[in-house]
């Protein structure tokens, strides 16, 4: 399946408001080290997911990204 959200690791300072921020708490601070030297935040389980955006918001820093599903309208 397809990633709803997307962070663009190397540019994470590892702040956490975006873990704080989602509601079903699937956003973890990871044990690896970025470019920066910061450990960045990342999803493993997307398709948990719901793709409400509020880690996008509260990023003060532009990295994260969020899909939301298409939705399709019944055409009858
Ligand atoms: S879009 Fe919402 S549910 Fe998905 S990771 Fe971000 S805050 Fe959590
Ligand atoms: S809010 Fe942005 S900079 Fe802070 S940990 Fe989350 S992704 Fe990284």
């Amino acid at each position: 399946m397809n990633k709803k959200v997307i962070f663009n690791e190397d540019m994470c300072k590892g702040c956490a408001l975006c873990v704080k921020a989602c509601p079903i708490d699937i956003i973890k601070i990871s044990e690896t080290i970025n470019l920066k030297g910061y450990h960045p935040a990342r999803v493993e389980n997307q398709e948990a997911c719901i793709s409400c955006a509020a880690c996008g918001r509260i990023c003060p820093d532009g990295v994260i990204t969020v899909y939301r599903p298409i939705q399709r309208k019944n055409a009858s």
